[in-house]
């Protein structure tokens, strides 16, 4: 298998294994400690060290990791990299048994982001998230990841017997037509606590104790390699957790220079960035000039040492649709396998300029990975991202980036195997130089 392969076929071990953002943050947090990474905490005093590898969370579904750089921040910066670790779901809600006929069980949900509502149904689903759980002290409850892992709902269609016009698009009403059925209700099933009760028994805990959930859905369908020559990577996801991927592997192997590398995954990018996990939070702030107070440095040095920085904000971009062309813009058609792109907006939705576009270009060029351009046809508004929302808290010069898929927030989107590896290639040479 070539070195590309291997590679996606890591990434599809990676998105099989995150179930839900904390999962994310989770599998992101073992991989680091498996490199050596030392975990420091907010509450806590830091005491970092010159080429020090560290990392600290937020809410379990952010993460920053960073290794401290041979020379002195003010001069040297930070090199960062920001991706994020949500990406478009259902949400349970609380009380969510809901009853049909008496004689089904289905759980009230709501949306998380913009998901292709169409493409959820039909599938075997099951439930990741987290559980609040009873302690001593009601203001440090305990917090328990849950994976259910087995399929254990869905939601079905209905027949195109009774929706004959099914295939000319159909209104799709997230209150009563996404509701998943979870089982058949008899005698013998208890529909009050339902939910909770199960939680209680895969996690062996007494339902009293049990205070509070915070659960979403997932398909439990395995990614896959397709392709005649396992060109394409299909999986749920790839928005953004490829990003988060690549980055991390471009960290992890990438040789310490004289800036301090860091990996930026934000939460909540499919909500609009606002929360304390969030892009448009404090968090990468409080952050960097932590590190910088931890290294000795005073204000002046620390805002020196932004002003000496570079971030990359890495999204998945759209690539051309071989069934839909007139929907991408005329001049600008990135592909699957055609290496990353620059995406670009007159409007700002993306941070590009001209220059921070040029440095990324170089950096690609100088390592013969292949780079595209993305920009939205100017009668479609596009979609936003990190990187301007991180701006408006951090004065550091950005570029946006992100691999060309198909079907962005569909249940199983479509990338390109090449493109993951080319991604990788540029962190790591941006982290090295
Ligand atoms: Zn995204």
């Amino acid at each position: 298998m070539k070195k590309e392969q291997k590679f996606a076929k890591y990434l599809i071990d990676f998105i099989d294994e995150s179930h839900s953002v904390f999962h994310v943050v989770k599998k992101v947090e073992e991989m680091l400690n498996k490199e050596g990474f030392k975990k420091v905490k907010f509450q806590e005093k830091w005491k970092l060290e010159k080429e020090g590898k560290y990392y600290v969370t937020k809410s379990n579904s952010a993460i920053i990791g960073f290794i401290i750089g041979k020379g002195e921040i003010e001069k040297d910066g930070f090199k960062l990299i920001g991706a994020h670790t949500d990406y478009p779901t259902f949400k349970i809600k609380p009380n969510p048994e809901i009853t049909s006929e008496g004689k089904y069980l289905k759980l009230n949900t709501e949306v998380y982001g913009g998901p292709i509502l169409s493409t959820w149904f039909d599938r075997p689903l099951s439930m990741a998230g987290r559980v609040t759980i009873k302690t001593d002290n009601p203001l440090k409850p305990k917090q328990f990841l849950l994976d259910m892992k087995k399929p254990i709902m869905v939601i079905p269609n209905l027949a195109i017997h009774m929706n004959r016009k099914v295939n000319e698009g159909v209104n799709i009403n997230p209150q009563t037509h996404t509701l998943p059925l979870l089982t058949m209700i008899d005698e013998n099933i208890q529909k009050d606590n339902f939910l909770v009760g199960l939680i209680a028994e895969d996690i062996d805990v007494n339902i009293e104790d049990i205070l509070d959930l915070e659960l979403f859905l997932y398909g439990t369908e395995k990614g896959t390699l397709i392709g005649p020559n396992e060109e394409f990577i299909s999986i749920s996801k790839l928005d953004d957790l490829a990003m988060v991927h690549a980055g991390l592997y471009g960290l992890i192997d990438s040789k310490v220079g004289n800036a301090t590398n860091v990996l930026v995954c934000f939460d909540n990018e499919e909500v609009g960035s606002t929360t304390k996990q969030g892009a448009a939070s404090p968090m990468l702030r409080t952050v960097l000039e932590r590190i910088s107070i931890a290294m000795g440095k005073n204000r002046e040095d620390y805002y020196r040492a932004l002003s000496n920085s570079f971030l990359i904000s890495a999204d998945m971009a759209h690539a051309l649709h071989p069934n839909y062309a007139e929907k991408c813009d005329p001049t600008n058609r990135p592909v699957i396998n055609g290496g990353p792109a620059i995406k670009i907006s007159a409007r700002q939705s993306y941070t590009t300029d001209s220059l921070s576009s040029a440095i990324y270009e170089g950096i690609c060029k100088s390592i013969k990975v292949p780079v595209q351009k993305f920009v939205n046809r100017s009668d479609e508004r596009g979609g936003s991202t990190i990187g301007p929302i991180s701006s408006t808290q951090l004065d550091i010069p950005s570029v946006d980036i992100g691999n060309p898929i198909l079907g962005m927030h569909s249940a199983r989107e479509l990338g390109g195997v090449l493109d993951h590896y080319y991604a990788y290639e540029s962190f790591k040479e941006f982290y090295r130089i």
